[in-house]
């Protein structure tokens, strides 16, 4: 079958729309496939963070022993559907895996090369839509509740790497103020500086689209159902029977990416790390950067008029209905706080892309000619959006990406592939 000519990109959340962007920009013809379901993707529920200073992944040591402290039952923002166990359980096997002590240096390393040049390319993003105010460059602040939690949790930041994050403790001013806003107890705190927030995650989901739209990009409605390599090449079958036959396809589909991948033969272990939100009116917050409240690991932040309030990783199927305990916790933690949300309350569940390293992964298949790959970013999708698809633009047009793709390669997950490699080293 001949092909079209052209790029396809499936997902259209900020990974799959910054790709696209940048792919066409660098003069490919590029449609972007989404079936813009009505539940909304965590590229619009997010926290808006840029969060450079998280160069520590989370598949670590120190993750897994701090786990049960963590869970749901106990307080904590950690949880585990146990109806969807059959999803989660290979997954954790892996993350368990992943989390050695070698892994965790591997981690960071690889993190932190992503995370050098990340606000950098969302300068560079922002200013050539025309709107540098998309970006807003004024760090986050950490405050904690306790002097004991003050103590280790800044101890824990300053023993941490940060990568061109900068941290101090926080300013006397800002601790009065913050004092003024929430009526717990405010021990001490964190300023974080060179790290920023995006103004409106709807906002930077518009302007990504009508760049796109403006430079010719077509955006097309539907769902990829499959992935299938004909001649060694790959073709995407719609679930509405349709095929497409384009010269490369881009994978780019959040949690959605892992059962196309699969279907190709594949290892891509992505689980659903599922999130809430709630948002309402500002009125009674003042004009700061994101604060994260870490001793119940919620992170509040403002977008215009609006407030969010965003926490929890509880793993599941990301089809699976949301847990309404979730919404009544981030209710008692605002209540506790103090923290008013104005007007009717929007509630928000979604999924974050987690593969159990806790890297992402960005490449070329070498298993079906035309297929690449962007997906499984975890907490950093949005913070890495922007350096991902200068990476993508680069890697399909030829050039040398400017960080070293290798770790974020999904063959990683492969143990046959793998152990074939080595044989024939
Ligand atoms: C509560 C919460 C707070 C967060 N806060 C932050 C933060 O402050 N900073 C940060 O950097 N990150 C944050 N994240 C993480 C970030 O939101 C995600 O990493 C990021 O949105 C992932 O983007 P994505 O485009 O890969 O996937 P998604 O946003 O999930 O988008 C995937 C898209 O692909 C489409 N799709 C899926 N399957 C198919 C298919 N078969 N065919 C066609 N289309 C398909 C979907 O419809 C969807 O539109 C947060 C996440 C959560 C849940």
């Amino acid at each position: 079958m001949r092909k079209a000519a052209g790029t396809l990109v499936i997902g259209s959340g900020v990974v799959g729309k910054t790709c696209a962007l940048a792919l066409r920009r660098a003069g490919e013809t590029v449609t972007l496939l989404d079936p813009q379901a009505p539940s909304r993707p965590a590229s619009y529920g997010n926290a808006g963070h840029i969060a450079i200073e998280q160069v520590e992944p989370l598949a670590s040591p120190a993750a897994v022993t701090s786990a049960f402290g963590r869970l749901f039952a106990l307080g904590g923002p950690l949880d585990f559907r146990l109806g969807d166990i059959a999803a989660w359980g290979p997954w954790a096997a892996r993350f368990v895996a992943a989390s050695t002590p070698g892994g965790a240096v591997r981690g960071r390393r690889a993190l932190g090369a992503l995370l050098e040049d990340a606000l950098p390319a969302w300068r560079r993003l922002a200013a050539s839509l025309d709107r540098p105010d998309l970006l807003v460059e004024r760090g986050h602040l950490v405050v904690w509740e306790s002097p004991a939690s003050a103590r280790a949790g800044l101890a824990a930041w300053r023993a941490a790497d940060t990568g061109q994050a900068r941290l101090a403790p926080l300013p006397d001013a800002e601790t009065a103020r913050l004092r003024r806003l929430v009526s717990a107890p405010i021990a001490g705190g964190a300023a974080f500086e060179n790290t920023g927030q995006v103004s409106d995650p709807v906002l930077m989901l518009r302007l990504l689209d009508e760049a796109f739209d403006a430079s010719g990009g077509e955006r097309r409605l539907g769902r990829a159902a499959r992935l299938e390599s004909v001649d060694g090449q790959v073709e995407v079958l719609l679930d509405d029977g349709q095929r497409l036959t384009p010269e490369r396809v881009l994978v780019a589909g959040g949690v959605g990416s892992g059962a196309l991948m699969r279907g190709l033969g594949h290892a891509a272990p992505v689980i659903a790390e599922r999130g809430y939100h709630l948002e309402g009116g500002a009125d009674h917050w003042d004009d700061l950067p994101p604060v994260v409240f870490e001793d119940r690991s919620l992170i509040l932040t403002r977008f215009g008029d609006r407030l969010r309030a965003a926490s929890f990783v509880e793993f599941g199927r990301e089809a699976s209905p949301p847990d309404p305990r979730k919404w009544a916790r981030l209710r008692r933690h605002l209540s506790e706080l103090g923290v008013r949300l104005e007007g009717p309350v929007a509630e928000w569940m979604g999924a974050r892309p987690t593969l159990p390293d806790y890297l992402p992964a960005i490449g070329a298949s070498r298993r079906v000619g035309g297929l690449y790959y962007a997906f499984g970013h975890q907490h950093l999708g949005l913070t890495l959006a922007a350096a991902t698809g200068e990476l993508v633009a680069a890697l399909m047009g030829g050039g040398a990406p400017s960080v070293d793709l290798a770790p974020f390669d999904l063959d990683r997950f492969d143990r046959g592939l793998g152990q074939k490699m080595r044989k024939t080293a």
